[in-house]
Formats: structure tokens, C-alpha cells, sequence
């Protein structure tokens, strides 16, 4: 018995059957004995549509009114389940993000968690209720609404985890679990016991899109362990804590991120400087950049090529662009890329991984346009239309294929 938190993802809550089935494990779980909060996010793709709504009235909404219409995805299915649980006799309370003491900075769209004032939800447990909370979203110093980005959820569960202390955060999905690759697409894929947050952080950010990578930095931060676990097959999930059993693997993980675009600036003047003045623009505008890569200078020229996010894209490149010494370089921008890794805490202290991840790409006859490494993960970057085939060939690699 304790006090447990328990996230549902949009599909998971997707139709009126999915939602009387999330109260079906809120109330067990409750009648167990255990203190309950709950955390939705929007069913299925409603916060997509919200999305198109807007794009129908203008190209650029303001992201404050952007805000006050995407939270109220969360609105409508706090109140469904909230309904599902007490029609399952159990007492519950539903609360917007403000109601539940959810305070963020002014940053519209993608908020940041300050502060959580969780005497409201505490008297409500007090009272032995089932608390259900809309994920995504909080509510700024000017008393606006706020989002806290895309897949917010995740963070809104864990920062409620980490305030109450509670003893167990389960993030319930489609999935029953973090896999060594994407089960959908990679057929001898397998499940992962348990994870390190550095390990689920990677794959997070890489695109494993099981959980949103601020998500999982909270919990590394706050040492909140999580499970994330099926809501669709109550089998054991997949533990993301501190250190994780290796059970002699070496590698944890391969993942594909499509959502990935080079620019490359080729003729710079190679002169000290340039890669400072060119990323230091981008970091201004906020600009998130991954893989970066410098060539050799040769006859007093260099050329820069560096990865951001698709979506980043044209205002990289624009931003790039109209920089005053760009002079005669080419600024080409390429969206046929797919950024494929490799991820485990394991390869720091085994040579061979690059390796070998390369090799089965030659195999393949898969050409590396780019390469990145850190402490426990490679990059590389090559044609989109390869991506699929690289991430199985590089899985079997690593965990062969029976
Ligand atoms: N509904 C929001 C989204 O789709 C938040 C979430 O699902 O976590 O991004
Ligand atoms: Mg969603």
C-alpha cells in the first residue's frame, strides 16, 4: 500500500471502451489499498486536430492562444475518466492542470514545471478520492494557461511523483515495454527488464517515442523510478531508474529519428570564428543542433554541416543564410535524412561497437553520411529511405536474430 501515480497516454484513453478500462486498473489499483493519482493526456489524436483547427484560422497563432486551446484536449478527458471511475463505484475528482497546483514559466507551447502546489491534491486524497490530473499543462504568473510541449504528460506525471513522493510512477502506453527496438518495425525485438535513465534518455531523444525525454530527465534528476507498462496487457513492463542489470548486454537499444535535416554551409572562409558566429545564432533562436561536422580546411575553405530537427529547419537555414560572412558558401538544406543509433552504457568499456554497427551497414550497402559518438551511444546519419532496413540490419547485428 501507498501513494501511486499512473499516466495514460492518449491512446490509451482513446474511446469511451479504453477509458472504462484505464478506470478498470485505476480502481483496482485503489482498492488495493493504495492512494491513487492520475494523469491523462488528450484521447487519440485529438491534440493533432486541435492543431489542424488552428492551422485552418491562421499559419501562425499565437502560442499563448495556441495553449488555451490545446489544453483543452486534457479537459475533456479528465472529466470522461473521472466519470468511468465513480460509474465503477469509486470516488474520484478530476483537475486541471491549475486546479492540481501546476505552476510554469511564461515559455507558451513548451512551458517548463516551477513549482507544484499539491495541497489541493492532498486533500483530496485525504478524503480518499481518486485523483485524476490533466497532463500537458499548468498555469503561469499572469494566471494564463500553459502546455508544456508535446507528450507532456510524461513530465506532468513524474514532477506529481516526485512532489507527493510517491512510491511507484507507472507511465501506462500502447507498448508493454521499452524494446530493443521498435517491435512494430524490427521483428525479433525484445523487451527490456529494466533501463538506466541516461540509457532511456538516448533512446527517448533518438525517437524511441515511449517516453518524452524531458520526462525521463526529471526522473533522473528527482530519482523517480518509473515502469513503463501496457495498458492493454497487464504483464510486467520495462523499470527506468539509476543502474540497470546489464545482463551482459552490451548494447540496450537501436533507433531510428526521421525527424532529423542537414544543412550543410560548403566554401566558408576558414578563418577562427565562423563555427562560433554560426552556432551561436542558432543557439539564439533557440535552435536545438545535434550531429555537427567540420571538414579539413583546404585552400582557405572549410565547409560546416550540422543536424537539427525538420520542423527547425528552414529557420536554421534562413538564419544561417543571412549571417554578413557567409559570402559566396552554399547553405544547402537536405530532408532525406534519418539519424540511426546505437545506445547502451555498456560500449564505453567494449571497442568494437562502432564496428561493428558499421559493418552491418556496409553489408547492407547503406552509405554513412555522418557520424557521431558519445559515452554510451554512435550516430550516424544516412538516406531516409534506408532507415528501416539499417535499424533491422544493425539490431541483428548486435542481437542476432533468433
Ligand atoms: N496531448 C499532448 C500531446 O499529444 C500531451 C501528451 O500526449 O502527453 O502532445
Ligand atoms: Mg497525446
Amino acid at each position: 500500500m501507498g501513494l501511486i501515480v499512473q499516466k495514460f497516454g492518449g491512446s490509451s484513453v482513446a474511446n469511451a471502451e479504453r477509458v472504462m478500462n484505464v478506470a478498470k486498473i485505476v480502481t483496482d489499483t485503489y482498492k488495493q489499498g493504495n492512494d491513487v493519482v492520475v494523469v491523462v493526456s488528450a484521447q487519440g489524436d485529438t491534440t493533432d486536430d486541435l492543431i489542424a483547427k488552428a492551422k485552418e484560422i491562421s499559419d501562425n497563432p499565437s502560442k499563448r492562444e495556441m495553449d488555451m486551446l490545446l489544453a483543452s484536449g486534457e479537459q475533456i478527458s479528465i472529466a470522461l475518466l473521472s466519470m468511468a471511475i465513480q460509474k465503477l463505484g469509486c470516488p474520484s475528482v478530476s483537475l486541471l492542470g491549475w486546479q492540481a497546483g501546476f505552476q510554469t514559466n511564461s515559455v507558451y507551447s513548451s512551458a517548463r514545471i516551477k513549482k507544484i502546489n499539491s495541497a489541493r491534491i492532498k486533500t483530496e486524497l485525504d478524503n480518499k478520492k481518486i485523483v485524476v490530473v490533466a497532463g500537458f499543462q499548468g498555469i503561469n504568473k499572469y494566471d494564463d494557461l500553459t502546455t508544456l510541449g508535446r507528450g507532456g504528460s510524461d513530465t506532468s506525471a513524474v514532477a506529481i511523483a516526485s512532489a507527493l513522493h510517491a512510491d511507484k510512477c507507472q507511465i501506462f502506453t500502447d507498448v508493454d515495454g521499452v524494446y530493443t527496438a521498435d517491435p512494430r518495425k524490427v521483428k525479433n525485438a525484445k523487451k527490456l527488464k529494466e533501463i538506466t535513465y541516461d540509457e532511456m534518455l538516448e533512446l527517448a531523444t533518438l525517437g524511441a517515442q515511449v517516453l518524452n525525454n524531458r520526462s525521463v530527465e526529471m526522473a533522473k534528476k528527482y530519482n523517480v523510478e518509473l515502469e513503463v507498462i501496457s495498458s492493454l496487457n497487464p504483464i510486467p513492463g520495462t523499470i527506468v531508474k539509476e543502474t540497470a542489470n546489464m545482463e551482459k548486454m552490451l548494447v540496450r537499444g537501436v533507433t531510428k529519428d526521421t525527424d532529423t535535416s542537414r544543412i550543410s554551409i560548403v566554401g566558408l572562409t576558414d578563418v577562427p570564428g565562423v563555427a562560433f558566429k554560426i552556432f551561436s545564432v542558432l543557439a539564439a533562436k533557440n535552435i536545438n543542433v545535434d550531429i555537427i561536422l567540420q571538414s579539413v580546411g583546404r585552400d582557405g575553405t572549410k565547409d560546416i554541416a550540422f543536424t537539427v530537427s525538420t520542423g527547425n529547419a528552414q529557420e536554421a537555414a534562413e538564419a544561417v543564410e543571412n549571417l554578413p560572412f557567409i559570402g559566396d558558401a552554399k547553405v544547402v538544406r537536405d530532408d532525406t535524412v534519418a539519424k540511426i543509433s546505437v545506445v547502451g552504457a555498456g560500449m564505453e568499456t567494449h571497442p568494437g561497437t562502432a564496428s561493428t554497427m558499421f559493418e552491418a551497414l556496409f553489408n547492407q550497402d547503406i552509405n554513412i553520411q555522418m557520424i557521431s559518438t558519445s559515452e554510451i551511444k554512435i550516430s550516424v546519419l544516412i538516406d531516409k529511405k534506408d532507415a528501416d532496413r539499417a535499424v533491422s540490419a544493425v539490431h541483428e547485428a548486435f542481437f542476432g536474430n533468433e
